[in-house]
């Protein structure tokens, strides 16, 4: 897929409780993306309302995320951060692309299981379609790499299925348009034509970056559980919003085994909760894993736990204290995601306009 332009696209839902797992797994490789591509980073508002949400709440939030990108290192000036109700066309590709995904497809979700629970009849609709509203989001902008944790990669598989999908369904369309809307060079065409077999290829095949310094944070309620923004314990997670002293009180309360810490990695096997504060305690402080046990080897956790709230204290303060500053500033997060949503807006209109040509709809 080289003949495609390097480009990064990501998002986050506008629900509260913006948590560790979401800076570690997300937000710190979307960072470090910058200095090498071209970054769309989204507040996925649409996304929010699969479940309910205060309006009042769901902008606080949208507003409140957007704030966390800018603590933690995003620049909206050079990068284009957005909310996405603001583009009307993630809905509209999102429509055409439910008439390529395969209801098959959707069913295997494990997301959609985990979220609906036990009464899925009653789940809605676009909990069910979520993850074809995420192929939406990426391909709007023929995003060739995201940056997600660990839970997103059945969603990226998804994702990519429905890109191959269409390009091949509309491989015919594709290909006598393609010299307008793809390729403008010949040379281009033809390594498309190569590297898919059926002609110029319209959208990437997106790959996953899973490779933040901790892909999967778990609960520090349930080392089974991956760390959730909508997990209802707010013990199960540490917030971007947490004081010095709620952080402390979290980590404290974590479950942990009687055992004490061992010296080696091997002796993490079969005790997740303790696997999980060492991954954590590794992340924050730019260590691996062996090292961190090289030096807390044989510590009973109280003595862990106390390192591990100095180091997430010193870590996330500093971002904490920026997202309010900026957060108070509401003009200046409103007025970041208008422009945001201008620039992504430019990109989104060209793509779906091919789209729709590529389909046959009349414009
Ligand atoms: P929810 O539980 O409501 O889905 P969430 O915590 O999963 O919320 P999202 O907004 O869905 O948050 O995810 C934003 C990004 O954070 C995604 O890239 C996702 O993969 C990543 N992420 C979420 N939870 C974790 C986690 N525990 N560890 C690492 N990355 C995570
Ligand atoms: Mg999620």
């Amino acid at each position: 897929m080289s003949n495609f332009p390097q480009r990064v696209f990501s998002g986050v839902q506008s629900t509260g409780n913006l948590h560790l797992g979401n800076y570690l797994g997300a937000i710190v490789k979307f960072v470090e993306l910058q200095q090498t591509h071209e970054c769309l980073y989204c507040v996925v508002d649409l996304h929010a309302i699969t479940v309910p949400q205060d309006p009042v709440a769901l902008r606080d939030n949208t507003r409140e995320i957007a704030a966390a990108f800018i603590a933690c290192g995003v620049d909206p000036e050079k990068h284009v951060v957005f909310n996405q109700s603001q583009v009307a066309e993630h809905a509209e590709l999102a429509w055409v692309f439910n008439c390529v995904a395969r209801i098959g497809w959707l069913n295997r979700m494990t997301q959609f299981k985990d979220k609906a629970g036990k009464d899925r009849e009653n789940a809605s609709m676009g909990l069910l379609d979520y993850p074809v509203l995420m192929a939406a989001d990426i391909l709007l902008y023929r995003a060739t790499h995201v940056p997600v944790g660990d839970d997103q990669k059945q969603h990226l598989e998804l994702a990519r299925d429905i890109a191959q999908k269409f390009n091949n369904d509309f491989s015919a369309s594709i290909e006598r348009l393609g010299l307008d809307y793809l390729a403008r060079d010949a040379e281009q065409i033809a390594t498309a034509k190569a590297e898919t077999g059926f002609g110029a290829a319209f959208f990437p095949l997106p790959e996953p970056l899973i490779a933040g310094p901790a892909t999967r944070v778990m609960s520090l309620r349930d080392g089974s559980k991956k760390m959730s923004k909508s997990d209802a314990s707010d013990y199960s997670r540490i917030n971007l919003s947490d004081d010095a002293d709620q952080i402390a009180q979290k980590v404290r309360k974590a479950k942990t085994d009687p055992e004490p810490l061992p010296s080696e990695e091997k002796g993490l096997e079969g005790r997740a909760e303790a696997d999980n504060l060492v991954g954590i305690y590794a992340a924050l402080a730019g260590r691996n894993k062996a090292d961190v046990l090289a030096e807390f080897g044989g510590a009973n956790f109280s003595t862990f736990k106390n390192a591990l709230v100095d180091v997430a204290v010193a870590r996330l303060a500093p971002i904490t204290a920026e997202m309010r500053r900026l957060k108070a500033d509401q003009s200046y997060i409103d007025a970041v995601l208008r422009d945001g949503a201008g620039r992504a807006r430019a990109i989104a209109t060209e793509n779906m306009n091919a789209v729709k040509d590529i389909v046959g709809f009349l414009r």
